[in-house]
């Protein structure tokens, strides 16, 4: 996936490199707007195409969601969770490279041109294995979402992927109680958040990670996502909450970082719209808080999606009481462990 998002060029907008690496746009690129500033207002990521800059505004990706375009030089990245054989709400960059302009990432796809994104359609051409990944996926809708092959594999697959960015200090934050599911919910989300930090014992061997997080306080400030999970203005405060989510999206972190990959500020979002556990103990068609804690956590700390039936916490979406991933698998340690 790394080799592929390397190989991509994106006409009229700079490419960003797992939002680390910033490589010139190409000399065919259309220069008309480059340097000049983008009209007033939400742009299409066809309209950022034109390589024009800006300090603020709003960006909207193909499928409805809004951005707040990030201060220059830095970028935001939105990751999230979802229902078994719910439709994935795929992951969304926005990077401001100030005078460069400004680039949308929508999945693997950098998007604002045509001839890029049929370029990658031809690098990634579907290969069988994600195939076999989405016949699965759609084929848990009609039966009740169930833990999968996450027990065979959870301990042999060492994959993961990282999403570009990391942090350089202790992640301090804020709980917002407003919508919350039941009481349970901070306890679990501390847990979820703790799952990734210290000395990590799962799988028959150890791990220290130096990724860390202090709970502050409760808040009445709300996590910076829209209704559709997107991310709206940051505003420097850590903050993790509930409400409204697109049908089938259990969770969505957004977290801003720098052009250095350093992470300034995450928030986080869980969806009102769905039975959650209500205790330690998860039973029934609930999804257990916890775990999609413990999975919005991974996306906090710098992890991105494994392909389905790794077993990974990193998995893109995981069933009722699928109570195995509130402790990582081979790939999760792997991940967090090279990360920190
Ligand atoms: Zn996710």
């Amino acid at each position: 996936m790394r080799a592929v998002r390397n190989a991509l060029t994106v006409v009229g907008v700079v490419t960003i490199v797992a939002g680390l690496t910033v490589t010139a746009a190409p000399a065919q690129a259309a220069t008309a707007g480059v340097g000049t500033s983008c009209a007033p207002g939400t742009l299409s990521v066809q309209a950022l195409a034109s390589g024009c800059t800006t300090t603020s505004g709003t960006v909207v990706t193909p499928d409805g969601r809004t951005f707040a375009i990030p201060a220059p030089g830095e970028s935001v990245m939105a990751s999230s969770s979802s229902a078994p054989g719910a439709r994935e709400l795929p992951d969304v960059v926005v990077a401001n490279n100030g005078s460069a302009g400004v680039a949308v990432r929508v999945d693997e796809e950098w998007s604002g041109s045509a001839p890029a994104v049929e370029q990658e359609r031809a690098e990634h051409s579907a290969p069988a294995t994600s195939g076999a990944a989405a016949s699965a996926a759609s084929s848990a809708a009609a039966a009740a979402p169930a833990a999968t092959t996450a027990a065979s594999t959870k301990c042999t697959s060492a994959a993961w992927e990282p999403t570009g960015y990391r942090w350089a200090s202790t992640v301090k934050w804020y709980y917002n109680e407003s919508g919350q599911k039941s009481t349970y919910a901070k306890k679990a989300l501390r847990k979820g958040a703790n799952a990734w930090t210290g000395t990590i014992s799962a799988c028959d061997r150890t791990v220290t990670s130096t990724a860390s997080n202090t709970y502050l306080r409760l808040a009445t400030q709300k996590p910076n996502l829209t209704d559709q999970g997107g991310c709206s203005r940051n505003n420097g405060y850590n903050v993790m909450g509930w409400g409204k989510l697109p049908s089938g999206v259990l969770g969505v972190t957004c977290v801003w970082f720098d052009g250095n990959g350093t992470a300034r500020e995450a928030d986080q979002r869980y969806a009102t719209g769905f039975r959650w556990s209500s205790t330690e103990t998860c039973s029934g068609s609930r999804f257990d808080t916890q775990v999609v804690a413990t999975h919005e956590w991974g996306h906090l700390y710098g992890l991105d999606h494994v392909q389905t039936g790794t077993g990974q916490v990193m998995e893109p979406s995981g069933g009722y009481c699928q109570l195995s991933s509130r402790t990582l698998g081979r790939g999760d340690m792997t991940g967090i462990d090279s990360l920190y």
